[in-house]
């Protein structure tokens, strides 16, 4: 028999009363070995707060409201009872907790669920399409509720929101499964970047550990985006002499997969967007004869010139008028890296080896111009002509380092003019007043930790009315719990913020607070895991007590 639902839940209720992350990782790595096959990976997931493997696109599409009306079937009352009982505790998982112990006092059968249970009903639910499937997933998540006690009930709430909260994030889970299967971290993470699912890793790791340095991307298991840190041109010369300097294009990343004659692409979040862009995957298709994953931007065109990110936003994730919309934004794409090619994996390649098969293997005139350079002076030129063409900036790139996927590293810099932002977790909102009243005035945000989300301070300032109300628009459905004028949200959308300084504080869980927070826009391409973190913005802080400015 499998490990039962309700262990998982004790596992969590330990962990959650753990601070240290080495106790953590230890208490962790004890429990993977005696999982079977099928559980493993699973649970490497779910500990995370996770469902399915990081490159799916599969979701489970339950918002607060199917969930309340789920425990509300299952307890006996309107959903109205539920909503106040999570207003009242301020956590939906504990709420529902409270819920089923008043009523296991009145029940008393109920069908044990083991973890392999639960997962496949969530696939079930994930599966379930078209105009029944609100019902069906309801019918499910019932099921489910129906057959939990109440510290199981905790947590399948908290799954389903996929927020658990006990601060196992990926780097913690990383290193447990290193240790739980005595292999070294590096080779786990080097796993980790190419097959995009720490599930799947572990039970590698334990079957084949040798195998874990030869695994390759997956055509359609879309891996995490390269990322870049701000820097100087001159710093980046300074530690690697000759540079590879690219134009920054202001529009939306992509990774585009083409195997033979199927082709599926990508946006930064890793959602499958290819029904929004036919266009763009029409052009790349035909630019290529071979098997590749490519890394690119996507910018709008008019006349031959850039347009904002907000024309390229516009055509993402579009479902309807996708062919209309089309006509009216000319979208190109710009192709910087090539990942895979033909069968092999091109990750640990160097960059300039790689630049040269994506030369030699895709029609010209989509590959992003580079230009190589050693002399601060040639590198500042290419900087101007950027802003000239309507660029953002440039971009910074290290020659021979390989791929790395989803580091922020120094080995892509940034260099843009312009003042800092911060991108943060939307977790909070306070009701407006006078002209606001009836949506929300001012926003809680946060930065990520390890799973965690922290508190550094509100928004009010920079918002239109307008957009005040597209933002109520956007985070209405997504209020888990009110008290007084604020309400708790369910941690979704990023917003990028604009602020003076960075101060420490004791008034938020981060010990940050913002001077002067602007709102500046909707990330709409940026995931949560993907906003700012504690650690970078303490290094902010200290750049910024050095008297380091961005550029
Ligand atoms: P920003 O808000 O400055 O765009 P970000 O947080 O979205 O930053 P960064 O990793 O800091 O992302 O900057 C890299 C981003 O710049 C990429 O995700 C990509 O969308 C974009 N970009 C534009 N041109 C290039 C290029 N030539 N090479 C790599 N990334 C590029």
């Amino acid at each position: 028999m499998g490990m039962q639902f309700l262990e998982f839940a004790q596992i969590c209720e330990h962990l959650e009363g753990i601070s240290g992350r080495l106790e953590m990782i230890e208490q962790v790595s004890a429990v993977l070995p005696r999982l079977d096959d099928e559980e493993l990976p699973i649970f490497v997931r779910f500990i995370m707060g996770r469902v399915f493997p990081d490159w799916s696109t599969k979701n489970l599409g339950v918002g607060p409201n199917l969930l309340y009306d789920a425990v509300a079937y299952v307890v006996g009352t309107k959903r109205g009872v539920v909503r106040e009982a999570i207003n009242a505790v301020g956590d939906v998982g504990l709420a529902v907790e409270q819920l089923l112990e008043k009523k296991e006092q009145t029940s008393f059968f109920i069908q044990e669920l083991d973890l392999s249970e639960v997962y496949h009903a969530f696939e079930r639910m994930a599966a379930a399409e078209g105009q029944r499937s609100q019902r069906e997933k309801l019918r499910i998540v019932q099921g489910l509720f129906g057959n939990v006690r109440p510290l199981e009930g905790r947590y399948l709430a908290r799954l389903m929101l996929e927020e658990l909260r006990i601060g196992m994030g990926e780097g913690n889970v990383r290193d447990a499964v290193a240790r739980a299967f005595n292999v070294d971290v590096r080779l786990v993470e080097h796993a980790h970047q190419a097959m995009n699912d720490l599930g799947a890793v572990a039970l590698l790791a334990r079957r084949d550990p040798e195998a874990l340095s030869r695994v390759t991307i997956e055509p359609f298991h879309p891996v995490k985006m390269m990322l870049a840190q701000a820097g100087t041109i001159a710093a980046q010369i300074a530690d690697h002499g000759e540079v590879a300097v690219e134009y920054k294009y202001d529009g939306s990343r992509f990774q585009f997969h083409k195997v033979g004659n199927l082709s599926r692409i990508y946006s930064r979040k890793l959602e499958d967007v290819t029904g929004s862009l036919p266009d763009i995957v029409k052009i790349l298709s035909e630019a290529t004869d071979h098997d590749v994953i490519l890394d690119g931007e996507v910018v709008a065109v008019r006349d031959g010139r850039p347009m904002p990110f907000q024309y390229v936003i516009r055509r993402f994730r579009r479902k309807h008028e996708v062919n209309s919309m089309m006509e009216k934004i000319e979208l190109v794409p710009r192709v910087f890296d090539i990942l895979y090619l033909d069968g092999e994996t091109l990750m640990d390649r160097p960059f300039a080896e790689r630049r040269k098969l994506l030369e030699a293997v895709l029609a010209g005139s989509y590959v992003a111009p580079q230009f190589r350079v050693s002399d601060p002076a040639a590198a500042e030129a290419v900087y101007t002509e950027a802003l000239d063409l309507g660029h953002e900036g440039v971009m910074v790139k290290v020659p021979d380092s390989p791929y790395t996927p989803g580091v922020r590293g120094r080995l892509w810099v940034k260099v843009k003019p312009g003042v800092e932002t911060l991108d943060l977790v939307v977790v909070g909102a306070e009701w407006g007043e006078g002209r606001r009243a009836g949506m929300f005035g001012s926003f809680l945000l946060a930065v990520q930790d390890q799973g965690r989300l922290l508190p550094v301070g509100k928004v009010a300032t920079g918002i239109t009315d307008e957009v005040l109300a597209d933002l109520y628009a956007l985070l209405k459905d997504k209020v888990i719990a009110h008290s007084g004028k604020e309400v708790t949200l369910e941690p979704e959308v990023v917003f990028e913020v604009g602020y003076a300084e960075i101060q420490t504080s004791p008034n938020y869980a981060s010990g940050y607070a913002l001077r002067f927070p602007r709102f500046v826009q909707v990330r709409v391409d940026k995931s949560v895991e993907e906003a700012e973190s504690l650690e970078s913005l303490a290094e902010r802080y200290r750049q910024q007590k050095n008297g380091q400015g961005s550029l």
